[in-house]
């Protein structure tokens, strides 16, 4: 199947070979085809499998080749959960379209109002919105979603774990009845299936394997180390592969900023990316990230959520993820559409349980390395992580919903020893910055 095959013109064929694209993705070759016969579409997809594309390519196509019911308003309505998201998909929309007369808008909170304001006036065929900022425009009728003729709700299982069901619905009253409905879902709970009763009609389902069946793509690796020794042994590895674009996860925001910082001391730029940080701060972190001035971007899992950046080499899980499926969500930032990354987790004592929740969900046990000099103390007794306890007032990942109420296989035991290892070590050994490779980086 070729995307030639597919029917998409002239305008849309250039574009996708201009981005390097020589075959569609399975789900591109699913929801194509659906999309542009009119049906609706339950896809379940997630990031990484090429679902941006599978959805716009076809959208576009419908777009150039009908008239608008009125013109200026918005024709599709993208709603996505997160303002990167959001700015992704916007992108990608700009991406496949440029060779069509098509406009487009993004829509999302945190930022000035204004020019969000004077880009709906000019006249838009395509908004990328999150529910919330988009609900205020239309309260100060900045946004009028009468003449929508597909909506797309992506990554619809996330717009409800965050909990924007009130929002959605909202928008939903105020498009028409007769539209197109495209829903992205990595998950279909009863949730799901409640948004979905009487807004898809007659629904195409359309199915990929989940990014871990493409996890042989992306080599994995744990290596194992104590606590306290993380962050040595991360600078270790950083210097001696050369690592030069490295997306590091921690599971809280304090961790994440301290981690960026120490990093950053140790010569290597980094900057933290995470729900507290101004959308500013996050997209300037991201530009630098994607155009090599940083090196390492530390992120929660939230934050990380739907970040797009094209063959990303190296990610790292600083600490293991409470919820298995988030290990998968994270490694598939890597190895992408047909490139292979490294996926490496530096895991501690404590973490072996989450370690056994993964591999029991990948279905594989993960390669072991042991780095010399940072072998794991074997006097220090485990601390079982308590899914979302952790740390006191952080609930893991930043969001409620699924997860809050998943019970863990890692679950402490009753009775389970407390920890009595060694005092964290602190300090590093004296090490040169002479090794490091990161011209044109900078501190932040
Ligand atoms: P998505 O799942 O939409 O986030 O897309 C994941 C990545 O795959 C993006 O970086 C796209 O640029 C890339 N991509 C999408 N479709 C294709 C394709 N047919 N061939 C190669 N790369 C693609």
């Amino acid at each position: 199947m070729s995307f030639i095959e597919l029917g998409l013109r002239a305008e849309i064929l250039r574009a996708i070979a201009e981005e390097g694209y020589t075959e569609p993705t399975p789900i591109q070759a699913k929801a194509i085809p659906a999309v542009l016969a009119g049906r609706d579409l339950m896809a379940a997809a997630q990031t990484g499998t090429g679902k941006t594309a599978g959805f716009t390519l076809p959208i576009l196509q419908l777009l150039s080749t009908r008239p608008a019911r009125q013109r200026g308003k918005p024709r599709v309505l993208v709603l996505t959960p997160t303002r990167e998201l959001a700015a992704q998909v916007e992108e990608s929309v700009r991406t496949y379209g440029r060779f069509l007369p098509l406009k487009t808008a993004l829509v999302f909170g945190g930022v000035g109002m204004a020019p969000q304001v004077k880009a709906l006036k000019a006249g838009v065929d395509i908004l990328v919105a999150t529910p919330g900022r988009l609900l205020d425009h239309v309260g100060q009728k900045t946004a009028d979603l009468s003449a929508v003729e597909i909506l797309v709700l992506d990554e619809a299982d996330r717009m409800l774990d965050m909990g924007f069901i009130h929002d959605i619905r909202k928008v939903l009253a105020l498009l028409p009845q007769q539209k197109q409905t495209l829903l992205f879902s990595a998950t279909f709970s009863d949730e799901i299936r409640g948004l979905t009763n009487g807004l898809l009609r007659d629904p195409q389902l359309v199915e990929v394997a989940p990014r871990n069946a493409t996890a042989d793509l992306v080599s994995q690796r744990v290596y194992p180390v104590d606590k306290a020794r993380k962050r040595e042994l991360l600078i270790k590895l950083i210097d001696d592969h050369h690592w030069h674009q490295v997306l590091v996860f921690t599971r809280t925001k304090h961790g994440a900023n301290t981690l960026a910082e120490k990093l950053d001391k140790a010569g290597i730029s980094a900057a933290a990316i995470h729900g507290n940080k101004s959308q500013n701060a996050r997209t300037r972190a991201l530009a630098d990230f994607k155009n090599l001035k940083l090196n390492v971007l530390v992120a929660t899992d939230i934050a990380a959520r739907g970040l797009d950046i094209d063959q990303l080499p190296h990610v790292v899980n600083f600490e293991l993820p409470n919820v298995p499926e988030d290990y998968v969500h994270r490694i598939g930032r890597t190895g992408r559409a047909g490139s292979s990354g490294h996926a490496v987790s530096l895991v501690c004592v404590d973490e072996h349980g989450l370690l056994r929740d993964i591999e029991r969900l990948l279905k594989r046990p993960i390669e072991k390395l042991v780095v010399p000099g940072f072998e794991p103390d074997p006097s220090i007794r485990p601390e079982p992580i308590e899914n979302g306890k952790r740390s006191q007032g952080q609930r893991s990942g930043q969001r409620g919903g699924r997860q809050g109420g998943q019970r863990q296989g890692n679950q402490p035991k009753a009775g389970a020893p407390r920890p009595q290892g060694k005092p964290p070590q602190r300090g590093t050994p004296a090490r040169g910055n002479s090794a490091r490779h990161h011209s044109g980086s900078r501190g932040r």
